[in-house]
């Protein structure tokens, strides 16, 4: 299990390195430790390697958005090459207090992604709906963004005023 970073910790800013070589066998043991991670976290759906306790984090996400958790979808060097339409649902974000903090973020409807899986292989998808919405979350994650950086300056001041209230709690009732 790897640890998961919490906001504001400075790793969540870091510009993911692109891989170069997907079948490195570092690489191909980090992504396995990334699953290990995302199935044994409670209400976790996605990781991406830049919210993770790991140095130089590589340009990698895994999801798997199944109800049996057994849809694993690897994405190294995600890239977004169309968005169109609109979503605003709600999000969470397990580097921001997920058990606590949930916020409508505006989304694309529909967005093409291009990868490589974890064989190395180039891929493309299109998606919709909540794996679009968790395909934009996870990448800008390996930009260096939470989705706080999507909401407005009035709303975000106001989701921080919550997300300290938060950490103060969770500060006086250490274990909880
Ligand atoms: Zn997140």
């Amino acid at each position: 299990m790897l640890a998961i970073l919490n906001y504001p910790d400075p790793g969540l800013s870091r510009q993911a390195l692109p891989v170069q070589d997907p079948l490195d066998p570092q690489i191909q043991g980090l992504i396995r430790d990334m699953f290990e991670t995302l199935y044994g976290t409670h209400h976790c759906a996605a990781l991406a390697a830049t919210q993770l306790d790991v140095p130089d984090a590589p340009a990698i996400t895994v999801i798997d958005l199944s109800e049996k958790r057994n849809e694993p979808l690897c994405l190294i060097n995600p890239v977004i090459v169309e968005a169109s339409g609109h979503q605003k649902e709600p999000e969470g974000c397990m580097s921001v207090y997920p058990d606590h903090i949930v916020h409508v973020v505006p989304r694309a409807q529909r967005v093409v992604v291009t990868y490589l899986n974890q064989e190395g292989q180039e891929q493309r998808m299109e998606a919709e709906g909540y794996l679009a919405k968790c395909l934009q979350h996870e990448i800008d994650h390996l930009n260096g963004h939470v989705y706080l950086h999507r909401l407005s300056a009035f709303k975000k001041a106001r989701l921080l005023s919550k997300i300290n209230k938060v950490r103060r709690r969770l500060d006086k009732a250490p274990g909880e």
